[in-house]
C-alpha cells in the first residue's frame, strides 16, 4: 500500500485541511510555500496520466472549496501535479500541490537547460 493510501486509511497521521467521501486535503510535511496543501483522491490512482475526467471533475470542485476554506481563493494560488519521472513525481499516488500564502516564483529549471525539448 502506498504512503498516501496509508494516510487515507489513517495508518499514518496527517494534518487534514478538508475531506469528503472521495477526496482528502492535508498539509505537506515539507512546505515549499507559506501554504502548501496536498489534494488527493482517496481511491488510489498512480498519476495524472491515469486519472479519469470524472475524478478530475470532482477534484476540481474540491480544490476550489479548499482554496475558499483556507482563504486564498481571492489572493491566488498555484495548483500543480508532478507526473512521472521527468515531472519529478516522488509519491506514486496522484496528488495536486496547492501553493499560496504569498507571491510565488516561477522556476521551471531542468537538468539540461540547453537541450531543446
Ligand atoms: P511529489 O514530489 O510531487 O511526488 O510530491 C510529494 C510530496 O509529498 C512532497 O511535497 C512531500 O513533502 C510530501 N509528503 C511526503 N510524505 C508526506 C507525508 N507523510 N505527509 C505529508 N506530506 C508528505
Amino acid at each position: 500500500m502506498c504512503i498516501f493510501c496509508k494516510i487515507v486509511n489513517k495508518e499514518i497521521p496527517n494534518n487534514t485541511v478538508a475531506e469528503n467521501n472521495n477526496f482528502l486535503a492535508f498539509h505537506d510535511l515539507y512546505p515549499k510555500a507559506p501554504i502548501h496543501i496536498l489534494i488527493i483522491p482517496k481511491q488510489h490512482v498512480d498519476c495524472f496520466q491515469d486519472v479519469s475526467p470524472e475524478t478530475m471533475a470532482g477534484l476540481t470542485a474540491f480544490a476550489q472549496e479548499v482554496a475558499t476554506k483556507i482563504g486564498i481563493d481571492k489572493t491566488g494560488y498555484r495548483l500543480i501535479t508532478n507526473n512521472g519521472e521527468d515531472g519529478g513525481q516522488e509519491v506514486g499516488h496522484l496528488h495536486f500541490h496547492m501553493l499560496g500564502g504569498g507571491k510565488l516564483v516561477w522556476d521551471h529549471s531542468h537538468e539540461d537547460n540547453h537541450k531543446s525539448l
